[in-house]
């Protein structure tokens, strides 16, 4: 059975390739990895795996550790923080690949592979002939000293020699024992020709000499540690724990992907979902706390995080649930923690320049957010809610305009004006109490009243109470929409100029 981890202090580490921006399932990952290690008073240290240059995109490095950032992850040791195990980019750590590698090779489980490219294919075109796996078959492993002479000047590859029988056991923390068994592994490449050295060798080589004590990864990577495993018994070194993280799958069980949405964290972030509720979404993501609480903040999340918590199967991203949690969070906050929040989505959007140009100070913003949130599930929603107060009406919903802004509706609202510049007290229940009085002085139902005051306040059919809406504009910006709204009626309404 999985057991806790021994007391001395956990190192863990994420180790990101800066191939793009940070996609969900890293995050998920850089998360678990974080949390463990606040859980234990452990280090978290971050990596750069940068050492494939073609696959590199200029500045992803550092746009991936800001967008972790936005999350509320940190990390003590990493290339922007550096720190004692530094460096801290693969890149810069070739040197210390290359004595390993030669200590690899001089012990004798390493051997160099003169095969060529063509060799290699047409060995790999055979085996899928023969419905075998590709797999090296090992002719340069028993080269004699006079054959490996002859090829003294040919580019080669290093291959570890895997024993040929036997197995090797990964004890991992969440999976328990995963047995591999050695005539299932070939004579896999550690070294290029180039002298690059592979994944799984600089892999070992920094989780060990970064004194990694836990690598927690997703369970994509199952299938690599049993190489990295005896890579750490060819170099003589003691492995870390393993605890390898349900993988997320997407509703129909395939690999998130771009096709289910958003699968980049700030896609999420631009969608209005708040860092604060997409921490909570992905640190319950395969992992329940005891107690079953749905709603935690990072620090919550760090005190209850447990790796035997963890769960083995994957993980179903729920964008339904996300959206869900989102609108808690935004419910929940005090309005004005919302308010700040909403405020840069607002100016992104144009929707609150630095100066309004129609918007008085006396637009309580607070309140006003307090007044839309309710119906918002994102700050989109709200930002997009809130729009009405701060922007001139200019359209009507066409459906809206058809059965509330009929002929006879230009006079209404032109007296509804007329009496809301003689009202005084402008809250809510005043405001509702003065509709009620009009409706029945005027004999018409409030409804008559309400529908048209919306349409010409909002520019739309839907929203929060009318009051609440009227309230937060305050007379100065009503009063001339109602007029504005009664002159597009009867400009609606009249003769087409012949
Ligand atoms: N660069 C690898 C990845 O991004 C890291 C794998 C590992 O954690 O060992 O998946």
């Amino acid at each position: 059975m999985p057991t806790n981890p021994p007391a001395r202090t956990a190192r863990v580490r994420y180790a990101p390739s800066p191939t793009g921006s940070v996609h969900v399932g890293n995050a998920h990952t850089a998360l678990f990895n974080y949390l463990f290690s606040r859980r234990h008073q452990g280090r978290f240290v971050y990596r750069l795996e940068d050492t494939d240059r073609s696959r590199e995109v200029a500045g992803a490095a550092d746009t991936q550790m800001a967008q972790l950032r936005l999350l509320g992850i940190t990390w003590d040791e990493g290339p922007d923080v550096g720190g004692p195990y530094g460096p801290y980019r693969q890149s810069e750590r070739s040197q210390r690949y290359q004595e390993a590698l030669d200590r690899v090779e001089a012990s004798g489980r390493g051997y160099r592979c003169y095969c060529s490219a063509e060799r290699l294919a047409a060995m790999r075109a055979e085996q899928a002939q023969a419905g075998r796996p590709p797999r090296y078959d090992g002719r340069c492993r028993h080269l004699s000293s006079g054959e490996r002479a002859v090829h003294a000047n040919d580019p080669y590859v290093l291959r570890l020699a895997v024993p040929e029988i036997g197995e090797t056991v990964v004890s991992d923390l969440i999976r328990g024992d995963v047995h591999f068994q050695h005539s299932e592994l070939d004579d896999f490449v550690i070294q290029k020709s180039d002298g690059t050295p592979l994944y799984n060798f600089g892999v070992v080589v920094d989780d060990h000499e970064m004194a990694i004590t836990h690598v927690i990864r997703g369970d994509e990577h199952l299938a690599n540690t049993p190489k990295q495993l005896l890579l750490y018994d060819a170099l003589g070194w003691k492995p870390p724990v393993f605890a390898h993280i349900p993988m997320l799958l997407a509703a129909d069980r395939a690999k998130l992907s771009k096709r289910h949405g958003a699968t980049a964290l700030v896609d999420f972030l631009e969608q209005g979902i708040l860092p604060e509720a997409l921490v909570n979404y992905l640190g319950l993501l395969g992992f329940s706390p005891p107690d079953g609480r749905e709603m935690l903040d990072l620090d919550e999340l760090c005190q209850v995080f447990d790796l035997t918590r963890v769960q083995r199967s994957a993980a179903v991203y729920d964008p339904k649930k996300l959206e869900w949690l989102n609108t808690q969070y935004l419910k929940g906050w005090p309005a004005a923690r919302v308010a700040d929040r909403v405020r840069p989505v607002l100016a992104a959007r144009g929707i609150l320049p630095d100066a309004p140009p129609e918007a008085p100070p006396t637009i309580d913003f607070v309140a006003a957010v307090d007044m839309v949130r309710e119906r918002a599930h994102t700050l989109v929603d709200l930002a997009a809610g809130l729009a009405f107060l701060y922007a001139p009406i200019t359209t009507y919903d066409p459906a809206g305009a058809a059965k509330h802004f009929g002929p006879g509706a230009a006079e209404r609202l032109r007296d509804l004006a007329a009496a809301l510049e003689e009202t005084s007290d402008w809250s809510h229940d005043a405001l509702e109490a003065r509709y009620s009085e009009l409706a029945e002085a005027w004999h018409v139902s409030r409804g008559a009243l309400i529908h048209p005051t919306r349409l010409a306040i909002t520019g739309t059919t839907v929203g929060p109470s009318l009051f609440a809406c009227l309230a937060a504009l305050g007379p100065a910006l009503v009063v001339p929409r109602l007029h504005s709204a009664a002159a597009w009626i009867l400009q609606e309404h009249s003769e087409p100029e012949a």
